[in-house]
């Protein structure tokens, strides 16, 4: 376990203003990914409460998603299987569709990425609205897996994503 705490990772993220679009503060999160202490630290908060609790894969969420997820995997000695926008995976996949703003995403997993009652770490970078997370659970329960939590980073609190997750374990590291 090292000494890095909240503090620390929420003291090095980059608030930017008006990213991608006006009206929208864009945590950027690569001056953590950057630091070696940090991004080890970040890791640590996520995952080392689960280290003896029997987790059989770590599931990461297309793109940055993938950063925590497979770090956590490395660190749980599990493996580790992606959420991926839909159009990216070459098998057969389980399919979610999610409201955004203007229009609709798709996400997408291998029906064969994990077995039915798996017991999974679900992460992300960051909880917004929460349809990206609500959308990957969905194929999660599709294929049968049992979430054990759902990590992330961060949490914008003020939109309520939190609400979309089925009463699924949340655990978020900053919440804004
Ligand atoms: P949502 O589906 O609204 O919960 O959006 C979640 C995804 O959008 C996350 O995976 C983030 O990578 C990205 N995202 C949404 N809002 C922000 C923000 N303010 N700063 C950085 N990334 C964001």
């Amino acid at each position: 376990m090292s000494d890095v705490t909240v503090g620390d990772l929420e003291a090095a993220i980059r608030n930017v203003p008006d990213f991608p679009q006006p009206g929208i503060q864009f945590k950027d999160i690569t001056p953590v990914l950057g630091d070696a202490r940090l991004f080890a630290g970040a890791i640590d908060l996520l995952v080392d409460k689960h280290k003896d609790a029997g987790i059989d894969a770590c599931v990461g969420i297309d793109a940055r998603g993938f950063i925590f997820a497979a770090a956590a995997a490395k660190q749980l000695g599990t493996g580790f299987v992606p959420v991926r926008k839909k159009g990216k995976l070459p098998w057969k996949t389980h399919e979610e569709s999610y409201s955004l703003e203007y229009g609709e995403a798709t996400v997408a997993i291998h029906q064969d990425a994990l077995q039915p009652g798996a017991r999974v770490l679900l992460l992300d970078d960051l909880l917004a609205t929460g349809g990206t997370a609500a959308a990957a659970v969905s194929l999660l329960k599709k294929i049968g897996a049992e979430i054990v939590e759902i990590g992330f980073l961060i949490e914008l609190g003020f939109l309520n994503g939190r609400e979309k997750m089925n009463g699924a374990p949340i655990n978020s590291l900053i919440t804004y």
